[in-house]
C-alpha cells in the first residue's frame, strides 16, 4: 500500500515508525514531516491546509490510505475531501471533528445523551457569563468554545481568575474559538486520558495512558501541550475502563451516527475519575500527544488493518493485541516553552542516547542542517522507553536523556511518578 501520513510531530514520528513497520506498506509519505520522520518516510512539502495540493499528491502517487495526525486538518473537513474524490482517509469527517472543534457541540451532545460530564452553560456574551460565575463561585472551570491550541482551558480557583477569563476570551484572545464560551463545573479526582478506535458504529478501546500537562516537576508551572506520558495507567482498573467504554464512548459513537455524523478515527476522551464515577471533560479526535507515543511502542498488533477496518466500518470483529510491559516517554522541550524559546540550537548525542537498552527516540520539532540536528519547535523529543516496570522504563528514558547534549533543552524529572509511587507501594 502507498500511504500518506500528514503532521510534523512527535506523534507523528511515533505514527510513521508503527506504519513503516507494516508489512502491507510499500511507500509511505509524511507532510511536512520532520528529521527524525525522515527515517521512516519520505518526507514531502506539501501544504496541509492545502487541500487541491494534498489530493493531487495522493492522485500522482497512488496513494490508497491518508493518516491524519493533527486535529487542524480534521476540522478543515480535509478527510470529507479526500473521500469526494475517492480517496481513504483515517479520522473523523469535518461535522464528526466537532467533537474537538467545539466543546459546546459535546457538552450538549453529552447532555442528549445522558453521558456523564460536569454541570455546564454556553455563553456568546460577557456579561451573562459573568452573572453565572458570580451565582456558581469558585473553582469553576472557563473555556473557549473553539480550537485555540489546548490554551482555551483556564480552570479557575477564584472567582477574580474566572472572571479574568471571561474578559480575555470575549476580547478576542483566542480569536473565533472564542466568541463562545463554555462555563463548566470544576471536576475533582484524578486525571486519564482513554483512547478508542471508532469506525461509525463501533468502538474498540486502545490501551490507557496518562499524560503530565504542567511544565514542571511536581505538576507546577503552566499547562503545556504535554510534557510525558506513560501507559498503561493503574488507575483505569477493569471496572473504570468498562464504565468509560459503556457510560462514556459507546453512547457518544451511537450519538454521533444517530444525528447523521458517525465518528470515524481515533476518540480520544479526557476523563476525571471522581468520586461519582468517570466524568468526560473533552474530546479530542486524534490521538494525543505525546500518548500516542506510548501506545505505539506498547501495540503489537498491525495498525495498518485497524486503520482500514476504522474506514471501512468493519471494527466490530476486531482486535487488537498489546505487549504487557509499560512504556513512557519524556518530553524534551527548548528553554521558555510554552512560553518564548530560541529555535536553532544544536542538539548532539542522540545515537548515544538510542543505544541504551529498550530506549526509542521520536522527533517532535527538529531539523536536520549540515547533518547536525536542530530543536525547531518548542516540544522538541521524545525519549521513550519500555521496561518490565514503569519504574524500569523511567529509568531507562533518565539515562538516555543524560547521554543527549543540549543545554538549551530541558524537560520534567517525574514522569510518570505516580505508577512510580504505586509500585514501590506494592
Ligand atoms: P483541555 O485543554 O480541555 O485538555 O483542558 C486542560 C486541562 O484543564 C485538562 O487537562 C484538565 O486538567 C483541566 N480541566 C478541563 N476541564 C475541567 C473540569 N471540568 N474540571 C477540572 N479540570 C478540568
Amino acid at each position: 500500500m502507498h500511504i500518506l501520513l500528514l503532521g510534523s510531530g512527535g506523534r507523528e514520528h511515533a505514527l510513521a515508525w508503527k506504519i513503516a513497520a507494516s508489512p502491507l506498506v510499500t511507500k509511505l509519505w509524511c507532510a511536512p514531516g520532520n528529521a527524525g520522520i525522515a527515517r521512516e518516510a519520505e518526507c514531502v512539502a506539501l501544504d496541509v491546509a492545502n487541500h487541491a495540493a494534498v489530493i493531487d499528491f495522493c492522485k500522482q502517487n497512488d496513494v490508497e490510505l491518508v493518516v491524519v495526525g493533527p486535529e487542524t486538518p480534521l476540522a478543515a473537513g480535509i478527510v470529507d475531501d479526500l473521500a469526494k474524490v475517492g480517496i481513504k482517509a483515517f479520522g473523523p469527517g469535518k461535522e464528526a471533528a466537532q467533537l474537538e472543534g467545539s466543546k459546546g457541540f459535546t457538552k450538549d451532545l453529552c447532555a442528549e445523551f445522558d453521558i456523564p460530564t460536569g454541570a455546564y452553560r454556553r455563553f456568546n456574551n460577557a456579561a451573562d457569563a459573568l452573572r453565572y460565575v458570580r451565582a456558581q463561585g469558585a473553582p469553576i472551570v472557563v473555556k473557549a468554545d473553539g480550537l485555540a491550541a489546548g490554551k482555551g482551558v483556564v480552570v479557575a480557583k477564584t472567582l477574580t481568575e474566572a472572571e479574568a477569563a471571561i474578559a480575555t476570551m470575549f476580547d478576542g484572545a483566542f480569536g473565533a474559538a472564542g466568541a463562545e464560551v463554555v462555563i463548566e463545573e470544576y471536576l475533582a479526582g484524578r486525571e486519564i486520558s482513554f483512547f478508542a478506535l471508532c469506525d461509525g458504529e463501533s468502538a474498540i478501546p486502545l490501551a490507557s495512558a496518562q499524560d503530565h500537562k504542567r511544565v514542571f516537576d511536581h505538576d507546577e508551572g503552566p499547562n503545556t501541550g504535554g510534557m510525558g506520558a506513560y501507559s498503561p495507567t493503574p488507575f483505569v482498573t477493569a471496572e473504570v475502563h468498562d464504565q468509560i467504554m459503556s457510560r462514556i464512548i459507546l453512547p457518544t459513537v451511537a450519538g454521533m451516527k444517530q444525528r447523521g455524523m458517525p465518528f470515524r478515527g481515533v476518540l480520544y476522551a479526557g476523563v476525571m475519575l471522581t468520586e461519582d464515577g468517570p466524568k468526560l471533560f473533552e474530546y479530542n479526535v486524534r490521538f494525543g500527544d505525546p500518548e500516542c507515543q506510548v501506545l505505539m511502542l506498547r501495540m503489537m498488533s498491525d495498525i495498518v488493518p485497524a486503520f482500514l477496518a476504522a474506514c471501512d466500518g468493519e471494527l466490530k470483529h476486531f482486535d487488537l493485541r498489546w505487549y504487557a510491559e509499560p512504556a513512557l516517554t519524556v518530553v524534551m522541550a527548548a528553554k521558555g516553552y510554552p512560553g518564548d524559546y530560541r529555535k536553532g540550537t544544536r542538539i548532539d548525542g542522540l545515537d548515544d542516547a538510542a543505544k541504551v537498552e529498550g530506549v526509542e527516540i521520536f522527533h517532535a520539532g527538529t531539523v536536520a542542517k549540515d547533518g547536525v540536528i536542530l530543536a525547531n519547535g518548542g516540544r522538541v523529543l521524545n525519549i521513550c522507553a519500555m521496561g518490565k516496570t514503569v519504574s524500569e522504563a523511567q529509568a531507562r528514558a533518565y539515562e538516555a536523556i543524560d547521554r543527549i547534549k543540549w543545554p538549551d533543552g530541558f524537560c520534567r524529572r517525574d514522569i510518570a511518578w505516580q505508577a512510580v509511587e504505586a509500585e514501590k507501594a506494592n
